[in-house]
C-alpha cells in the first residue's frame, strides 16, 4: 500500500503514526515457496531533514511454508522491527537505499525486506520435529532439528552489509 504523507511533510519533526497493512508476494527461499499473511505495520514517520523520511516500528505476519524435515506444511510467526529512512528523490531501482517522490511512500519493499530479516532459517512444522520426509525415512535415521542456533538468520549478514554501503554514500 501506499502511506500518504503530506500531513507531515507540513510539518517536520512531528511524528506521525504509522497503521498499514501491505501484502508480501510469495519468495522462493531455499526451494521452498514461502508465502505471508498481508504484514501489518505499525510505528511512526517522521519529515527529518532535506524531506527524508524516516519509519520506524514494528512488522508482523506470519510466513507459510513446509518444514525443513518432513515437508509438511509448516507457518512462523514473525514480528521484526524495522528502520528506514526514505530518500526523497533518490533513485527507486537502487536497491541498496529507500527512496519516494511526491508525498507518497510505497511501503512493499520496506514490507518485503523486513519480514524476510524476520523469517527463521528454517521454518520446522513443530519446535520438536524429528521426523524425516516419508520418502527418506528408511535411508536415514539422523534427526536435523537442533543443529540450529538460536537467532541464527539467513539475512541478517546481507543487512550488515548493506548498512555499511549505507554508510558510504548513496551515488
Ligand atoms: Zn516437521
Amino acid at each position: 500500500m501506499v502511506l500518504d504523507v503530506s500531513r507531515a511533510l507540513k510539518q517536520p519533526g512531528i511524528p506521525f503514526e504509522l497503521d498499514a497493512v501491505q501484502a508480501i508476494a510469495p519468495q522462493e527461499v531455499f526451494a521452498d515457496e514461502v508465502a505471508f499473511d498481508p504484514a501489518r505495520l505499525r510505528g511512526t514517520y517522521t519529515v527529518m531533514d532535506h524531506g527524508n523520511i524516516l519509519l520506524r516500528g514494528t512488522l508482523t505476519t506470519t510466513a507459510h511454508g513446509h518444514c525443513a524435515n518432513c515437508l509438511e506444511p509448516a507457518q512462523a510467526e514473525i514480528r521484526e522491527d524495522f528502520e528506514e529512512l526514505f530518500l526523497l528523490g533518490g533513485d527507486p531501482e537502487n536497491n541498496e537505499i529507500f527512496a519516494y517522490t511526491g508525498q507518497e511512500i510505497d511501503l512493499e519493499r520496506l514490507a518485503l525486506s523486513t519480514a524476510m530479516l524476520g523469517l527463521p532459517i528454517r521454518l520446522l512444522c513443530r519446535e520438536d520435529c524429528d521426523r524425516l520426509p516419508a520418502c527418506e525415512e528408511e535411508r536415514e535415521q539422523v534427526s536435523l532439528c537442533q543443529k540450529e542456533l538460536p537467532g541464527q538468520r539467513p539475512f541478517a549478514a546481507l543487512k550488515q552489509l548493506l548498512a555499511e554501503k549505507a554508510g558510504e554514500g548513496t551515488d
